[in-house]
C-alpha cells in the first residue's frame, strides 16, 4: 500500500504505530481529506488492517460523492468494508477480471 486513487483524488497510505483522532482517541485508521492521507494503525492485528484500509477507502468514495449522511454512518461503512474484503478473499479470481 503506497498510494491509492479514489475518484480523481490520490491518497498517500501510511502505516503508523499509533493513530489518534483529533480528540485523542486511539483509532485503527483514519482518512484525512485535507492532507489526502490514509493512516492505518499497526497496533491492530494484521488481519484487521485490510478491512480498516477498505473502511477508509469507502469513506473516501462516499466523501467524493458528497454522501455525507452515509459517510457518517460508521456501521454502514464497516459492513461494506468487511463485505468487500470477504468477497475478494473468498473469490481471488475476481482480482484478475
Ligand atoms: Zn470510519
Amino acid at each position: 500500500m503506497d498510494n491509492i486513487r479514489v475518484g480523481p483524488l490520490r491518497y498517500k497510505v501510511v502505516e503508523l504505530p499509533i493513530v489518534k483522532s483529533e480528540d485523542g482517541r486511539d483509532l485503527y485508521g483514519e482518512i484525512d481529506y485535507v492532507e489526502r492521507k490514509i493512516r492505518i494503525s499497526t497496533a491492530q492485528p494484521e488481519a484487521a488492517r485490510l478491512p480498516t484500509y477498505w473502511h477508509e477507502v469507502i469513506h473516501g468514495i462516499l466523501a467524493q460523492a458528497a454522501m455525507h449522511k452515509q459517510n457518517n454512518n460508521e456501521q454502514l461503512v464497516t459492513i461494506l468494508a468487511n463485505g468487500i474484503v470477504q468477497v475478494l478473499q473468498d473469490n481471488p479470481e475476481m482480482s484478475e477480471v
